[in-house]
């Protein structure tokens, strides 16, 4: 069986907890999967997939700039962003910040920080179509509109909060909130998808 090669941007926010998750979904699976920990442009090469994890979108822009990485990640194929990471998915981005920018890969639009501050964040169980799940939301974005070939996973009340896009070879998942502090079954559906890409 094939090895699939999944990067965790590992400047901030949860890189370990999507570490442990991967491993754990990939386990699950019976999966070959090498996790690697990326900070450089060398390696986001030779990735089969990338997981953007949450922390400060800004932050993650400037830190991936710095590196020179922001063009390479554009050409990634498969990539799961959650909460910040969705934010960097988005084609549009309300409320940024000055000189803020996103990859502008997925078709989505999305307000950052649309629920408030650090202390209005809170959790909530959730109805996906993987299954039922409790969701962490950390000063969470919110996804305003979808383009025709997004799929929507979960809503919470009328909002959504996951979502996936198939274009030609190119797979993207959104989630605003942080699947890889309560369970497996976004990193488990996110392998999946990317084995058929891959
Ligand atoms: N609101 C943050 C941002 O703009 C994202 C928060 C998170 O990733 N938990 O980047």
């Amino acid at each position: 069986m094939n090895t699939l090669k999944v990067g965790v941007l590992a400047f901030h926010g949860d890189v370990s907890e999507h570490e442990e998750a991967l491993k754990r979904a990939a386990e699950k699976l019976k999966l070959h999967v090498d996790v690697v920990l990326v900070r450089t442009k060398q390696a986001l090469l030779k990735l089969d997939a990338l997981i953007i994890p949450g922390g400060e979108s800004t932050t993650l822009q400037k830190l991936c700039e710095r590196e020179g990485m922001w063009g390479e990640m554009k050409k990634i194929k498969n990539i799961f962003g959650t909460c910040a990471g969705a934010i960097l998915l988005a084609k549009k981005l309300y409320h940024r910040e000055k000189g803020q920018k996103t990859l502008e890969i997925m078709d989505i639009d999305i307000d950052r920080n649309a629920y408030g501050r650090q202390n209005e964040s809170f959790e909530d169980d959730i109805q996906t179509d993987l299954g039922a799940t409790h969701a962490v939301f950390i000063r969470a974005p919110q996804i305003k509109r979808i383009g025709k070939n997004v799929v929507i996973l979960a809503k919470r009340g009328s909002e959504i909060v996951a979502c996936e896009e198939r274009v030609q070879d190119r797979y993207y998942l959104a989630a605003c909130f942080h699947p890889e502090v309560t369970s497996t079954l976004f990193h488990e559906y996110f392998l999946k998808q990317i084995q058929r890409t891959a």
